[in-house]
């Protein structure tokens, strides 16, 4: 007869967690000898004012800017799928017609905003992928920052 462990309370015991951190701190971490240092991060925040932000600052604050845009998009929309008419509140997606990480300027642009379902918005991105190439962008970028703090 095995005891009843409430929730995840087999893992919570100290033994384990020391553990846990020790193997973070080793070479097993994939960021073992990467971390970043405070200048590189501050540097990191300044080029990407809007994916770093934490808390109040981060644009997708419960309270703040975007949660209102947000809004403002769905009942514009009347929370139907802009592409199928699909016609579901909970499940409905905001999406940027123009990409948010290309076009960060239209990232709390009403005008730039669709309603979707998760279905469409799916294609969408693998649209967006093909137009803009937004995944090779975000590397070229990510390669860009390194290398400036890095020279
Ligand atoms: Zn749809």
């Amino acid at each position: 007869m095995g005891r009843i462990v409430k929730g995840n309370e087999q893992f919570a015991s100290e033994d384990i967690r020391k553990g846990i951190s020790e193997k973070m701190k080793g070479e097993g971490n994939y960021f073992y000898g990467r971390e970043h240092s405070e200048e590189t991060k501050q540097k990191i925040r300044e080029h990407h004012p809007h994916l770093n932000m934490r808390g109040e600052k981060h644009f997708n604050w419960k309270g703040g800017v975007w949660q209102t845009i947000r809004r403002m998009a769905l009942r514009r929309d009347d929370y139907t799928c802009q592409r199928c008419g699909l016609r579901e509140p909970s499940i409905m997606v905001v999406d940027h017609i123009k990409p948010k990480s290309i076009f960060p300027e239209l990232l709390l642009v009403l005008e730039n905003l669709e309603v979707l379902c998760p279905n469409d918005h799916a294609r969408k991105s693998v649209l967006d992928e093909k137009q803009y190439n937004v995944s090779s962008i975000k590397k070229k970028q990510k390669k860009l920052i390194y290398a400036r703090n890095n020279s």
